[in-house]
């Protein structure tokens, strides 16, 4: 568990102030400030045609930031309780990118009467006042962090309330079930109940439904990170040839003489809107030179943390023993076997081989595709969700699976009893009863400002 920071403790009321816009140069500067007084702090060092408190919720104003001996041209924009992202008066400050500016304007404030927020404190504001649920709280977090473009769609599939919806469809039926059984046991005479065939066939479906939605979740966590694609195999396959091909670009030096690459080469990749870690490796070989021989060590340990793996293979030789090694190595592992050099004689049995010419470009584009495919599935509706609501969906569906071996073996006592943690467990999965532990895990690491 997350130690609970201290936002949880701090008042929800007073006025906070905190730079929204990241920290450094750049054309423009949002400072965000949040609270009851936050009008009335703002307007002691604001002068402009219109006075703050006079304008309304939504709306900007052009004037100046007047602190003495620093006037800076600004504008004001202005939320109006409840109607703002954390459901207390807001005002944003456009300023200029300038840092030192920066810190001068948000000193002023503070010395006003405002203090200055915590990391997450603005979220955590729009969390007690009813603005987000804990879902949506954990999205706006990967939203910002989100390393590609699938990745900003999977939360904003969860911002706009998808995986909120799915999960209380579910829970509708479940709690449908539930009730049922629930009067069976306690008044097995007065309540006509579901018979047990439709019983048991609306548990598949839930069962079928919720796998469904942790799949979505599972590919959503896996677009939220960025992975790691490692290419293997025998030296003078051509794997160096295929990074760079991969890549668009010349990284890793290609040699004709084996043993060229002996460090580990890795850079970012973007495999259509899916970026990961592109690494090229020392071949796999026995070999007892020193420094190839750490390459090759290398190459064994990042394989074992490999999200996938591209097994090279020389399309124009034969399969022999050392190309065979390498490749039952890679067999249990998440892999797609490239034959390269498919301009040249293809003396290669191997089957169920990507064939690639890494040095003509001959069938990279392909390749990339069928690398993002892999790497974030087949399910293209991928649905951002926090570890801790993947956890509890998990949870729902060992339950599940267990109350339907119970109920097939007419145990509806213990069926029931899997039906109801099911039930709490989906609950818990959009945060219904969160304790402080989960706002606390889904606040974590939020920067300042949000
Ligand atoms: P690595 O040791 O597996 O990294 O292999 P390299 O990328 O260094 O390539 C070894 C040799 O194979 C070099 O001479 C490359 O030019 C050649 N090569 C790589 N890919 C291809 C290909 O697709 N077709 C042909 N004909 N030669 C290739």
């Amino acid at each position: 568990m997350a130690d609970i920071p201290q936002i949880l403790e701090l008042p929800e009321n007073d006025t906070i102030v905190a730079l929204a816009t990241p920290t450094g140069r750049g054309a423009l500067a949002i400072l965000r400030i949040s609270g009851s007084d936050s009008i009335s702090v703002v307007s002691e060092i604001w002068k402009g045609k219109n006075p703050l408190d006079s304008m309304r919720g939504g709306s900007a104003s052009v004037g100046i930031i007047d602190i003495g001996d620093l006037r800076e041209k600004a504008v004001a924009t202005v939320w109006r309780a409840p109607n703002s992202y954390t459901g207390q008066d807001i005002i944003e400050l456009t300023i200029h990118g300038s840092h030192p500016l920066v810190v001068e304007i948000e000193r002023a404030i503070i010395e006003r009467g405002a203090r200055a927020a915590a990391p997450g404190e603005f979220t955590y504001r729009a969390l007690l006042n009813g603005k987000m649920n804990l879902s949506e709280a954990g999205a706006v977090k990967a939203l910002i962090d989100a390393p590609g473009i699938a990745a900003v769609r999977a939360v904003s599939r969860t911002l706009s309330g998808e995986f909120e919806g799915k999960v209380r469809e579910i829970l509708d039926k479940l709690s449908r079930i539930n009730l049922d059984l629930v009067a069976d046991t306690e008044f097995p005479e007065a309540v006509e109940i579901l018979s047990p065939d439709s019983i048991d066939t609306e548990i598949e479906s839930i069962l079928s439904e919720t796998s469904a939605l942790f799949e979505r979740m599972r590919a959503g966590g896996k677009l939220a990170k960025l992975m790691s694609v490692v290419i293997i195999g025998p030296p003078n396959a051509g794997k160096s040839t295929l990074a760079n091909a991969l890549l668009g670009r010349v990284r890793s030096i290609v040699h004709s003489e084996p043993g060229t690459t002996r460090d580990l080469i890795e850079s970012e990749c973007d495999f259509g809107g899916v970026p990961a870690l592109l690494v090229d490796t020392a071949g796999l070989r026995d070999t007892d030179h020193g420094i190839e021989l750490i390459g090759v060590d290398l190459a064994h340990k990042r394989l074992a943390s490999a999200d996938l793996v591209i097994n090279v293979i020389d399309f124009s030789l034969p399969l022999t023993a050392e190309i065979e090694k390498t490749l039952l190595l890679t067999d249990k592992m998440d892999r797609i076997v490239v034959l390269n050099k498919k301009d040249i004689a293809q003396n290669c049995d191997f089957e169920g081989g990507i064939e690639v010419s890494s040095l003509m470009g001959e069938g990279i584009e392909d390749l990339r595709g069928i690398i993002a495919k892999r790497l974030i599935g087949e399910e293209r509706e991928a649905l951002w969700a926090g570890e801790w609501q993947i956890d509890r969906v998990s949870k729902a569906l060992d339950c599940l699976v267990n109350a339907l071996i119970a109920f097939k073996t007419n145990a509806t006592d213990a069926a029931l009893e899997e039906l109801l943690e099911a039930e709490k467990a989906l609950r818990g999965a959009i945060g219904e009863n969160a304790g402080k532990d989960i706002i606390a895990r889904v606040l974590d690491d939020f920067c300042i400002g949000k």
